[in-house]
């Protein structure tokens, strides 16, 4: 036979269509094609292609289709015509094909009303006389059912020659020109700002390119979810999408269109009429993005190639524009990162670093839940310090030991874990647990020259969807500068130790004697700016050395302690207590008038006074006590030099006056008898 050989694949059965309906012979009537992979559903929809223009859908009825089916069986088995004449009085054809690769098998006819040899009252229906009306206004064009036989029989005998004559050289032309067409708008394509402007070339093509009565376009949005997007010809309530299965299908796919068996076509769309689809998937370096079905049409394999080449470069434009969007994040994100990291150095505590670190990786990555895990190397586990999207009891109670899972493995490893699938990762297989939302997390290890301190743990992205590689670098890059900070909040966590150390008495935990200097430096400097008075308070226990010899020296040590705790709680909050040496004591009383000062040390007089300390009423006064001198700025002194002699003078003058109380400076104690009564004293 004259059709075998490759040329014969490339007939575009809508081709051979069209060429058919302008031969003469098949003039008047209706032309379909059809071809037995469609079944049943292929033979309807060719029969309503073949009678619908006459009458619509009444003319399919049950009856009609099974004689139709018997023709076709028979006209399939004898390789030959079968005519008929339909219970309406309608003339049809089947005529088989040549028997090649590519072609339909059989061309349909029909829609023509028969001419019978004198024209008889009554309807074709039994209601409208319209065999009368049809057959006097186009009796001449109206066939007899012998002459539609010879016809069939012609256009049967005249088919192999037309198909290898004609329609390859028409198929031909069009393929070209479709080519062209299509090599432009791939340009349009790569023009696209986004994917809803990508999709509409795409399907604006297919519809007036291809000529496709209907397709649908199914894309894959961010959190996995798979939604159509355009559905021409379609009614979009007409059927359903099963996300997950085309989802499923998609990454089983070849990435090469083929066409849906009826019951991959059921499961995926429920509910979809179609006698045929094929479906080309949206697929671009393993991401797949979606896919386009186009329905009942037989696609002839050049239109198939050149379909598939708009399809590709739709997801190749998909992909960069992903891409773009991927690098915009990146380049937003460098920044944020330069902005975050640079807020760490303002942390000075190892808890609020570790509180930062996971909150700003939780924000980069937009995770809602997390923790961040810190070694112990005494028992070798991990625990968390501070967790997100979850209850700090829990949080507290959960340890993992290293090596053992997720979070100890990743730390043994030394290896960040990015998981999409909890419970199919072959690394981890674990079930999700409830208190997750999605099955994807990235855990990672943090290293602070080369030793581990911790882990990392991110899950939950807020928009559902998996995180990605470009997620894990993200937080990679931010953890690395992150971790370096701890090296500063350590170093700054011991300077604060040792400025504590410094500054403070080992005994009594109050300021020593170099702070209150310092302080005092301030505290004139300030007070002078400002305009304001502040008072020194100087303290020394009474007959302490007594104390000391009958009680004890750690008795004593006690005592300081006792009396250093009274003085501070006496004072104000603002007030500044210090052991100055021995048994005395300064407090700094900032923007504190000497009225207002007499309060605070009567209320420490009193307070000593009242407290009772072991061994105290074998003291001369029967008590442990204390007196104190009071000397104000600026009126007594306006140095720290100044100030403390006023103090210290009316500290001596309440000694000489008896000890247990309080005395205000005055210029006239500097005379010689008090003053030689201090020296006396200190000698
Ligand atoms: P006065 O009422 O005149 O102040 O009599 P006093 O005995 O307190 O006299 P003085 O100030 O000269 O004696 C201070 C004594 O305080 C000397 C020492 O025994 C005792 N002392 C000083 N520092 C400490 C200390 O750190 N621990 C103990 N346990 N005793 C101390
Ligand atoms: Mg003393
Ligand atoms: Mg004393």
């Amino acid at each position: 036979m004259a059709l075998t050989g490759p040329s014969v694949k490339l007939v575009d059965p809508r081709d051979l269509l069209e060429m058919l309906r302008q031969h003469p012979l098949t003039a008047p009537f209706n032309l379909a094609l059809y071809s037995e992979q469609h079944g049943r559903k292929g033979l309807l929809q060719a029969m309503r292609e073949a009678c619908s223009p006459f009458d619509g859908e009444r003319l399919c009825t049950t009856e009609c289709f099974q004689a139709w089916e018997e023709n076709l069986s028979q006209a399939l088995l004898t390789s030959q015509p079968v005519v008929r004449s339909c219970p309406r009085g309608l003339i049809g054809f089947i005529i088989p094909l040549p028997d090649s690769k590519g072609l339909p098998d059989c061309l349909i006819g029909g829609g023509v009303p028969e001419r019978k040899p004198t024209v008889k009252s009554g309807a074709l229906d039994g209601e409208i006389p319209a065999d009368e009306v049809i057959i006097e206004a186009e009796a001449p064009r109206l066939p007899s059912l012998t002459e539609a036989e010879t016809t069939a029989e012609e256009i049967s005998r005249v088919l192999p020659r037309l198909l290898e004559q004609q329609v390859h050289t028409l198929s031909l032309a069009r393929t070209t020109r479709r080519l062209e067409a299509v090599q432009k708008l791939a340009r349009d394509l790569a023009d696209s700002k986004d994917s809803e402007q990508a999709m509409a070339v795409v399907s604006e093509a297919l519809v007036v390119l291809f000529n496709l009565p209907r397709i649908l376009i199914a894309l894959q949005q961010p959190g996995h979810t798979m939604t159509v997007h355009s559905t021409l010809g379609l009614a979009p309530d007409s059927f359903r999408l099963d996300q997950k299965r085309l989802a499923d299908y998609l990454v089983k796919s070849s990435g090469h269109p083929e066409t849906l068996s009826d019951s991959d076509l059921e499961a995926l769309f429920p509910g979809l009429e179609t006698s045929s689809a094929w479906i080309f998937p949206l697929v671009e370096n393993d991401n797949r993005y979606g896919a386009i079905a186009i329905l009942d049409v037989d696609l002839h394999g050049r239109d198939q190639a050149l379909i598939e080449l708009l399809v590709n470069r739709m997801a190749t434009r998909l992909e960069s524009l992903k891409t773009a969007e991927g690098h915009l994040r990146e380049r937003q994100s460098s920044g944020r990162l330069v902005s975050m990291i640079s807020s760490l150095s303002l942390v000075e505590s190892r808890q609020e670093l570790y509180r930062q670190i996971l909150g700003l990786s939780a924000e980069l990555l937009t995770a809602t839940s997390g923790s961040l895990m810190l070694l112990d190397s005494n028992d070798g586990t991990l625990k968390i310090a501070v967790a997100k999207g979850m209850t700090p009891s829990l949080a507290k109670a959960m340890s993992v030991s290293y090596g053992e899972g997720i979070a100890g493995r990743v730390a043994k490893s030394g290896f960040p874990m990015l998981v999409n699938d909890i419970e199919r990762d072959k690394r981890v297989a674990t079930r999700n647990r409830p208190r997750f939302k999605t099955k994807s997390f990235v855990s990672l290890p943090l290293e602070l020259e080369n030793r581990l301190v911790g882990v990392l743990n991110l899950a939950d992205k807020s928009s559902g969807d998996n995180f990605t590689e470009a997620d894990l670098n993200l937080v990679q890059t931010f953890a690395k500068h992150a971790v370096l900070m701890l090296k500063r909040v350590a170093i700054l966590e011991k300077a604060g130790q040792l400025e504590k150390l410094a500054i403070t008495d080992p005994l009594t935990g109050l300021y020593n004697r170099r702070f209150l200097e310092n302080r005092l430096q301030e505290e004139f400097s300030r007070s002078q700016r400002q305009q304001q008075s502040f008072c020194l308070i100087m303290s020394d226990l009474d007959n302490f050395k007594i104390y000391n010899d009958i009680c004890g020296h750690l008795a004593g040590d006690d005592a300081l302690r006792k009396a250093a705790q009274l003085m501070r709680r006496s004072a104000r909050e603002m007030d500044i207590a210090t052991r100055y040496g021995g048994e005395e004591f300064c407090l700094i009383l900032p923007g504190t008038d000497k009225q207002e000062s007499v309060f605070v040390g009567e209320r420490i007089r009193h307070a000593i006074e009242s407290e009772s300390f072991p061994g105290e009423s074998h003291l001369p006064l029967g008590r442990l006590t204390t007196s104190l001198g009071i000397a104000a700025f600026p009126s007594d002194g306006v140095t720290a030099d100044e100030l403390i002699h006023a103090a210290d003078l009316a500290l001596y003058r309440a000694k000489a006056m008896g000890r247990n109380r309080l005395v205000l400076y005055d210029p006239s104690m500097e005379n010689q008898a008090l003053l030689a009564y201090r020296d006396s004293q200190h000698n």
